[in-house]
């Protein structure tokens, strides 16, 4: 089985999803997984934020930019009366569960219910297009076997046992469409696997399948090696690992769900990135292999906050770093990035909505600095086959940036520095150099 996903901007416009599919083989005992339309999260999203502060009017307005855009795609793309008619039906169906909440706010539940709209909608309205192609396909719901465990991770063996159930009850069909994203929790409640989590319900199904292939099908030509909105001349990698495209997808490389390696890597199942706008393309590859000796990709991720904390208590002492830690998981806030000394220990978070009770409890142990509007600039390649040199390189290439924190070792794979963001695309462009001169004779590979 092939497992391939359609994210939104696959299938923003009808004519997107006519171009979707058309891609070869995709009804060749496939699974794919589909987003919701382009941009109709952000707006269920903002929804619910004006709704929480009671900005009725700004909700009606999103509701009704919901509502014409499904119905437009939905009077382009069909074609017969009847199946125009039951998509229009099932627009309405999801407009009155919205219209809900004009006129109160908004549980956590309710948010989730809320946020599944644009994938119930998008699953629908595509199942409809191709029964009126006369494809042969079955619609498997996602809430009938997408779970997660108390610990709110993917129940892979419930989802095993369901989803074979699911598709067992169709034994001739060789294609089916189910959603990305939503899904249920241990307590059979609405839920969602986060933002882009489409491509997380595709590795996902890849592991419980055991499929051959995860083909995420987007509206770039892979991933690239730098960030192609503020650096001219990317380049898409050719073949990647699983660990680096894990670096690159959690610092900001949002081609991919941060989380979505973990399902394929433990089954070894390839990734391809493919891209619906140039299907010859060869995108990027994500397996156990990778080429060494390179400095492969860089990745930047805004919006970080600094703590650092100074203490001489900390000299000689154990336990000194327990009792930081207990302060951040008192206020449910990660750490990402962290580097010490003997008198000091620099962090980086960014969820900073307890920033404040945070510096005051650490306060009670050292001095406490915090800066915020930084930039985490990671830099993935393989730093273990050519002794210092790439890392001599790209220290020299950031000379005249100050840099605040720097991050080496825990992974040989990655180097990250805290930068002040003010710096990001001149240290992403400077950095980038040193990409181009060890790829000059790569574009291929
Ligand atoms: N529709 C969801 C989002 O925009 C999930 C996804 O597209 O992957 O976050
Ligand atoms: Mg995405």
């Amino acid at each position: 089985m092939h497992v391939l996903k359609f994210g939104g901007t696959s299938i923003g416009t009808p004519n997107q999803i006519k171009r979707a599919f058309k891609i070869p083989n995709y009804r060749n005992n496939n699974i794919i997984v589909l987003s919701a339309f382009s941009g109709i999260t952000n707006l269920l999203s903002e929804f619910i934020k004006q709704s929480k502060i009671g900005n009725w009017i700004v909700s009606e307005q999103i509701l009704k930019i919901v509502e014409d855009n499904h119905l437009n795609i939905t009077n382009r793309l069909l074609s017969s009366t009847n199946f125009k008619k039951i998509a229009v039906q099932q627009i309405k169906q999801s407009k009155n569960i919205l219209e809900k909440f004009l006129d109160k706010r908004v549980s956590l539940n309710e948010e989730n219910k809320i946020l599944t709209q644009g994938e119930l909608l998008s699953l629908k309205i595509i199942y409809l297009f191709l029964l009126e192609q006369e494809i042969d396909v079955a619609l498997i719901h996602a809430f009938n076997y997408m779970k997660l465990n108390d610990q709110r991770e993917p129940d892979l063996s419930f989802i095993h046992k369901a989803l074979n159930k699911e598709i067992n009850k169709y034994p001739s069909c060789r294609l089916f469409i189910t959603s990305g994203f939503i899904c249920k929790d241990h307590k059979n409640k609405i839920d969602n696997l986060g933002r882009g989590g489409s491509d997380y319900t595709a590795t996902i199904i890849g592991n419980v399948l055991n499929a051959s292939i995860v083909e995420i099908w987007t509206d770039i030509d892979g991933l690239h090696n730098n960030d192609p909105r503020f650096v001219e001349n990317t380049q898409a990698i050719r073949h990647i690992s699983y660990n680096e495209a894990s670096e690159l997808a959690y610092f900001g490389a949002k081609i991919l769900h941060p989380l979505s390696i973990v399902p394929v890597q433990k089954r070894s199942i390839p990734v391809i990135i493919k891209n619906t706008l140039d299907p010859e393309n060869q995108g990027t590859v994500i397996s156990d292999y990778s080429i060494p000796k390179r400095i492969k990709a860089i990745a930047a991720k805004d919006g970080i906050t600094t703590i650092k904390i100074r203490s001489g208590r900390m000299m000689q002492a154990y336990g000194f770093l327990r009792k930081v830690f207990e302060v951040f998981e008192k206020y449910e806030t990660s750490v990402d990035m962290l580097t010490t000394s003997e008198v000091s220990v620099a962090m980086t978070i960014e969820n900073i909505s307890n920033l404040n009770n945070i510096s005051k409890e650490l306060s009670l142990l050292g001095e406490v600095k915090v800066e915020s509007n930084q930039t985490i600039v990671c830099i993935v390649g393989d730093f273990c086959n050519n002794g210092n040199e790439s890392i001599q390189k790209i220290v020299d290439t950031l000379d005249s940036i100050p840099i605040q924190m720097i991050s080496f070792g825990s992974s040989k794979i990655n180097i990250s520095f805290v930068i002040d963001s003010e710096y990001k695309i001149e240290a992403l462009n400077a950095l980038n150099n040193c990409i181009l001169e060890e790829t000059k004779c790569l574009v291929n590979n």
